[in-house]
């Protein structure tokens, strides 16, 4: 096994990301202690249950005390009181980041907090789930999925290294770009669709003419794959919504607009629209296929055997 990247790496919020990271830095051994702390009583003794880390403390400040990789990983929204409240205790030379789905509003909310001689570089590993809190993490969580980070330009060269570093070391593959073109990328891959299923399924749930056990029975039609997205974690989503505001809103008219020209072209009987559309369509699948983010097992591999049935 190879020597560790870091003397010692604070997570400061454990749930699916946070213990996803301590579960992956042990097992690869990328740090030599992780200090875990999360705000309330009950995550932090679950934590020490699972063995996640080699010290637990509820204060955030005291947590990233001599840490070289402090790594914030609550949400969005949380991350300016967190970083006022752990900037005294940062480490000189330490590296402060973050995992945040959104990058413009936590860049501009930590930022003005971090002290001289700390690097501080925004990142976002794109995986994960829609299970929240440290017993959802794995330490394959992070396998083959990008990790971009978002330097604000201020940072040293050698600290963007070695944050990348960790995270091929997790098993990422590295972009790096500006936090608003992230942003940007963010709300049409991730934002969007999230948003479509926690309105389609919201929307059935209003029905008035389809009961909800007839949606629930006939869910396999389409309605399920939605339903993933849609249990996503609220807080979370909330946050996103809120910190990402500007991309949503227009990714958001777009797709208003295409929705509109494919209704148009539902009601004139524009099949050839349509059809050229859901080609075009299926070809992304297709590509997201060879580039190894999804699996080619039909139906996203769910078993069809009886015994599931
Ligand atoms: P999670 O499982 O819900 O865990 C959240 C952690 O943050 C918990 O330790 C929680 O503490 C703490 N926390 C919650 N609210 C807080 C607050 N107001 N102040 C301080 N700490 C707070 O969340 P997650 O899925 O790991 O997400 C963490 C971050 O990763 C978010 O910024 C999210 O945008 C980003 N992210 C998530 C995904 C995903 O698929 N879930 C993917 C990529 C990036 P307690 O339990 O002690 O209350």
């Amino acid at each position: 096994m190879s020597e560790p990247l870091f003397d010692r790496l604070a997570l400061i919020g454990i749930g699916l990301i946070g213990s996803s990271i301590a579960r992956v830095a042990r097992e690869r051994n990328l740090v030599r202690e992780i200090v875990i702390s999360t705000r309330s009583e009950k995550t932090l003794a679950r934590a020490e249950e699972l063995g996640l880390g080699d010290r637990y403390c509820l204060d955030a400040g005291e947590a990233v005390e001599g840490a070289d990789l402090v790594i914030l990983c609550v949400p969005v929204g949380a991350n300016e009181s967190v970083a006022k409240w752990i900037a005294p205790s940062l480490k000189a030379g330490a590296i402060l980041t973050d995992v945040g789905s959104t990058k413009g509003s936590v860049v501009r909310q930590v930022r003005p907090h971090v002290p001289d001689g700390v690097h501080f570089i925004a990142g976002h590993p794109i995986a994960g789930t829609e299970q929240s809190g440290p017993d959802a993490g794995f330490s394959s969580l992070f396998e083959n999925r990008w990790c971009i980070l978002t330097p604000d330009g201020s940072g040293d060269e050698t600290a963007i290294e070695s944050l990348s570093a960790f995270w091929k070391g997790c098993g990422s593959n590295v972009d790096v770009m500006d936090a608003d073109h992230h942003d940007l990328v963010l709300a049409i891959v991730s934002h969007l669709p999230h948003l479509i299923a926690y309105n389609i399924v919201g929307t059935a749930d209003d029905l008035e003419t389809v009961t909800k056990s007839e949606v629930i029975k006939y869910s396999a039609s389409g309605f399920r794959d939605f339903t993933r997205l849609a249990a996503s974690d609220p807080t979370m989503w909330r946050d996103v919504c809120l910190n990402n505001k500007d991309a949503i809103l227009e990714m958001l008219a777009r797709f208003s607009e295409d929705l509109s020209a494919m209704q148009r072209a539902i009601r004139w009987g524009d099949g050839d629209a349509l059809f050229d559309l859901f080609t075009r369509t299926r070809g992304i699948r297709r590509s997201i296929i060879e580039a190894g983010q999804e699996t080619d097992a039909p139906d996203f591999g769910r078993s069809h055997s009886k015994k599931d049935a």
